[in-house]
């Protein structure tokens, strides 16, 4: 079974579309971020309220809403004044400008592009996550394999994309997990095994043309972020990078195959 519904058939539906998913964007952006902050802090994610990190007030809905409140409040706490670092309002207006890049490429709604758009988000948080501590908690790497499991039904051309992935997966997982092992022997250092497993996760929503630009992006990327993590003498982290290397993977794709002969 399939559904791809195209976009821009009805221009107006189109547009409607991009500004609707720019919103989502915000506003998944604003949970994942809080989310991500728990996971690191040891938090309860699911449960418990927010709360201003310098007078602990509980923060009303009205103090939720994404990008708006923190304009409303001038991007401060409402109860005590203190700054609010911009941080989240920056993530909530990339979130959104993401999604509305996606689908606006992308060009129509079907279970790929729900995929990337539900992948954007989980990228959001762990990469933060990881900036933060370190560790790629192991939650959201089941997020995305039940991301995977729930649409892989859905797409069109199923078994190739199938097919493709678990291939690609497989290879790069396993290239990823070996160089780990020698890292880790040469250096005599613990090095984890999250960037592989997060790699070995993602090759799956990739065809083959699609792993290979992720590869490639994801080789310069992660050198770079090695680079700036060494320089700010913090763990290395490498999330971001490879989260990085997905999404140009997954645009790349859909912007080559509409301007291929
Ligand atoms: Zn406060």
């Amino acid at each position: 079974m399939t559904f791809s519904y195209p976009l821009f058939d009805m221009p107006f539906i189109g547009i409607y579309m991009i500004v609707l998913s720019f919103l989502f964007g915000a506003v998944f952006a604003s949970f994942i971020t809080c989310t991500a902050w728990r996971v690191v802090r040891g938090e309860d994610w699911m449960l418990g309220h927010s709360h201003c990190d310098t007078c602990g007030h509980e923060l009303s809905t009205a103090d939720l809403f994404p990008i708006i409140s923190y304009i409303a409040l001038k991007g401060k706490c409402r109860y005590c004044g203190s700054k609010v670092p911009p941080r989240d309002l920056i993530f909530e207006i990339l979130l959104g400008l993401l999604f509305a890049g996606t689908l606006a490429l992308h060009g129509s709604v079907d279970a790929v592009v729900v995929a990337c758009l539900a992948l954007e988000m989980l990228l959001l948080g762990l990469s933060l996550a990881d900036w933060d501590s370190g560790v790629i908690p192991d939650g959201f790497l089941a997020a995305i394999l039940v991301v995977w499991i729930m649409t892989v039904g859905f797409v069109p051309d199923m078994q190739r994309y199938a097919i493709e992935g678990v291939i690609s997966s497989a290879c790069v997982g396993l290239v990823m997990a070996i160089g780990t092992a020698v890292i880790g022997k040469v250096k005599k250092i613990k090095a984890g095994y999250g960037p592989a497993k997060l790699a070995m996760c993602l090759m799956l929503f990739l065809g083959f043309k699609g792993s290979v630009i992720a590869v490639g992006t994801g080789i310069v990327l992660g050198i770079v972020f090695a680079l700036v993590c060494k320089s700010k003498k913090k763990k290395i982290s490498l999330a971001p990078a490879i989260s990085f290397a997905f999404i140009a993977a997954f645009l790349l794709r859909d912007v080559l195959a509409k301007f291929a002969v």
